[in-house]
């Protein structure tokens, strides 16, 4: 049992969350499980979220976990009404799926200082850059067309979409994910205006730089000390620190919650350690 960050009570809340199979969603499932809310597990990953689902009804929970690929329309419908049947109309989505793509990202920070063989900017491949586009920007909006008809009908609703600090600032080496996470903060005001009248809210969180079983080794050598890359970090981050998962699930809950945020739409809220506030000086 996760120990819950804020008392909000999300029973008979029914939480759509795609990239439930990964981290930082399953994170989400789980904590909006425990809060009483009656989730639907989405992921590419079927294992990842059926997996995740067992466990939780083991422990007393509702979760279903279906195989969904957010960037296929027809799919999406398909799972849609699967959930309406096991759980009923959506209440929150949580567009978690995305990420970045190793083809849309250089070897090097700087350009004059790469060496030979390294991937520079002009060796990017313009599918890898396409895929990162597709996966966090037509991830946010095809589940969103798919699933906001639920809050539509019922003029209520409540959608969370996932950026990243590099929308505010790009980081380097990765210019296909920033300049995607930016779209999503965009989009995030967007839809934000766009449903104003219809009784849903859209918001987003921007979390810092979490330690993942993917990145840990890019974070830290062998032996636990940072590497180059995460010292950069920690000096750049006012506090020093990394962001663990379960301290993103404050802003989630506060931001899902039609009372406590009933006049918040459009906001992207960073859950990052100080990182953006910071300017090295
Ligand atoms: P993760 O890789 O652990 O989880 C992402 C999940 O999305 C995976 O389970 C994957 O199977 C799923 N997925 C990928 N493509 C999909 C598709 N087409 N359809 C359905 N599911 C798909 O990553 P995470 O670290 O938990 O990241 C979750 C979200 O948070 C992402 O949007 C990521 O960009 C964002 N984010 C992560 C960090 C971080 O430091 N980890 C920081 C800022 C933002």
């Amino acid at each position: 049992m996760m120990n819950l960050p804020l008392n909000i009570d999300f029973t008979e809340k029914v939480v759509v969350i795609t990239g439930a199979g990964g981290v930082i969603c399953g994170t989400m499932a789980r904590a909006f499980a425990q809060a009483g809310a009656k989730v639907a597990a989405l992921d590419l990953n079927e294992d990842a979220v059926k997996k995740l689902a067992e466990e939780l009804k083991a422990e007393g929970f509702t979760c279903e976990g279906y195989k969904a690929n957010v960037l296929d329309p027809e799919a999406l419908k398909e799972v849609h009404d699967r959930v309406l049947a096991d759980l009923g109309p959506c209440d929150i989505l949580v567009n978690g799926a995305g990420g970045n793509n190793p083809r849309a990202t250089t070897d090097n920070e700087y350009q004059h200082e790469a060496k030979e063989g390294q991937k520079t900017f002009f060796d990017l491949d313009a599918g890898g850059v396409d895929f990162v586009f597709k996966l966090n920007f037509q991830g946010t909006l095809l589940p969103t067309q798919t699933f906001a008809q639920d809050m539509v009908e019922r003029q209520s609703g409540c959608i969370l979409n996932i950026s990243s600090m590099n929308a505010y600032i790009p980081l380097t080496k990765i210019p296909a994910y920033s300049g995607a996470k930016a779209a999503v903060s965009n989009f995030t005001q967007w839809l934000a205006t766009h449903f104003a009248g219809s009784g849903i809210r859209c918001n987003a969180i921007a979390p810092g730089f979490l330690v993942t079983n993917q990145n840990r080794a890019l974070l830290f050598n062998a032996d636990g000390t940072p590497t180059e890359r995460s010292a950069k970090i920690l000096a750049g981050t006012p506090t020093h620190r990394f962001v663990d998962s379960e301290e993103l699930l404050g802003a989630t809950f506060f931001l899902c919650d039609d009372r406590a945020a009933s006049a918040i739409t459009g906001v992207v809220l960073p859950v990052d350690a100080g990182f953006a506030a910071y300017s090295g000086v």
